[in-house]
């Protein structure tokens, strides 16, 4: 016999989750938003909330916590800890960023391995959810000691994962040196060379625009989302936060659609620079950010322009914002200085950059607004997309990568617009991602049974 099950209130849900999941703050956080958007969804469809999906997708399916012991330039030995949330395979691997930031810990992972379950969804793509990494600082950091820090993370993960398992990539702190160092330790140690991690050099197993794919995506993102309006990029003051892969590839396409960049950032501050962040100095960036490792306020220095140090660049006039940094860089007197100031649309290319109190006014005053786990999936589409050519042993050109990237833009946008449209025509992004990303992974998880 079935009985028809009251869903939880979303109070009741998070008291229950907080008290097993105490100190987590950015997973209650980022769980929260999800509960809110579905509850109402819950209700028309009871056959998830009999088959407690809702419990069962926030319990990671496994948690892997690790020693990783490693040798610094002067024969110190150094400490550190790793991790790997396995959080969902119902749709596929395990899939999701490897992040190495000192800030690192088992609720900043966990909420990423969750909002990637919903985003890998989206991509259409047979992707489950996962996230790692360790609160090792690449910063100041030789080559060398990445390097030997690298092998002794690979040495334990590679216990735990493989191209049909789990399969890292990266994430802040983890770019192709990392990915370099990672998968020839794996090789080394299973004497095997397989699609283990993504984001690999295209000599070597990865494919062309996994690169620019978080950055190109989430600037189509925001491009889908203005055509809605009849608008477009072109001639629009955009903001940008961040200066590592996601903010530089943004920069770039902004430029080729024809927006004018007028902000970067690091953990440091940030510049402002009127004229546009274009052609050489976008080159400049580049160099800066990924071999000499430099601070931003290089730019500044060198192109004679606005240096804040300790801020953010939300206030700074724009039409639309781009945020490519990291957790939480928006809070809610920021999003009000940006509504004032007349930004149309805010689209995601970090995971999580604005507070629960942003994205309400947001909302609230109904702009473009994507989340970044519907605005930012494009990266690991073209993760996903690298799983492919590798089970095939193929490569595709850059046009055909670009074009399913585009497709698979095109598509996310679709499903938000799908399951998130209100009835005064408002498109809610967030109730579209969380909806549409749930439905998928929930209908596999009850045909795959009580597992
Ligand atoms: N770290 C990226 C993300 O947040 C990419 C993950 C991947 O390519 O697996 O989606």
């Amino acid at each position: 016999m079935t009985t028809m099950l009251k869903a939880p209130s979303s109070k009741e849900f998070m008291d229950k989750l907080k008290s097993r999941t105490p100190g987590e703050i950015e997973f209650h956080q980022a769980v929260h938003e999800v509960v809110e958007s579905l509850l109402p969804f819950l209700e028309e469809n009871p056959r998830y909330k009999t088959a407690k999906i809702l419990e069962r997708i926030s319990e990671p399916e496994r948690i892997l916590i690790f020693r990783v012991p490693w040798v610094d330039d002067k024969g110190e030995i150094q400490v550190n800890r790793g991790y790997r949330i396995e959080m969902n395979s119902a749709i596929g691997p395990y899939k999701g960023g490897l992040r190495f930031h000192p800030t690192v810990n088992l609720g900043i992972l966990k909420f990423l391995a969750f909002e990637q379950v919903f985003k890998n969804s989206l991509t259409t793509l047979p992707m489950g959810g996962g996230k790692g990494g360790s609160d090792f600082d690449p910063k100041q950091k030789s080559d060398n000691e990445v390097m030997r820090f690298c092998q002794s993370f690979m040495t334990e993960l590679c216990k735990h994962i493989g191209p049909n398992t789990d399969v890292p990539a990266g994430d802040i702190g983890v770019g192709g040196r990392e990915i370099g160092y990672l998968f020839g330790q794996y090789k080394r140690i299973r004497n095997e060379f397989t699609g283990v991690l993504t984001g690999k050099g295209a000599e070597w197993g990865g494919s062309v625009i996994r690169p620019e794919a978080t950055g190109y995506g989430n600037v189509y993102f925001a491009e889908e989302m203005l055509n809605t309006k009849n608008d477009s990029l072109k001639g629009k003051i955009v903001t940008v936060s961040g200066s590592g892969n996601v903010a530089q590839f943004t920069v770039e396409k902004v430029n080729e659609l024809g927006g004018k960049v007028v902000t970067l950032s690091d953990s440091s501050g940030f510049i402002h620079d009127p004229d546009g962040i274009d052609g050489e100095k976008l080159t400049f960036v580049m160099r800066l950010k990924n071999i000499k490792r430099g601070r931003i306020e290089e730019y500044a220095k060198k192109y004679n322009v606005a240096y804040y140090p300790n801020a953010r660049p939300w206030g700074v006039k724009c039409d639309v914002a781009l945020p490519s940094a990291t957790q939480n860089e928006i809070n809610a007197e920021e999003a009000q200085i940006l509504i004032d100031s007349g930004c149309i649309c805010v689209s995601e290319g970090a995971n999580m950059p604005s507070t629960p109190e942003a994205v309400d006014i947001f909302i609230k005053n109904e702009i473009l607004y994507g989340p970044g786990k519907a605005a930012n999936a494009g990266g690991v589409a073209v993760s996903g997309l690298e799983m492919s050519q590798n089970a095939m042993r193929l490569s595709w050109t850059r046009e055909e990568v670009d074009n399913q990237l585009q497709r698979i833009m095109k598509d996310v946008h679709t499903t938000c617009v799908k399951y998130g449209k209100s009835s005064n025509g408002y498109v809610n992004y967030v109730n579209g991602a969380n909806i549409g990303g749930f439905v998928k992974v929930a209908n596999a998880m009850i045909a795959q049974g009580i597992v």
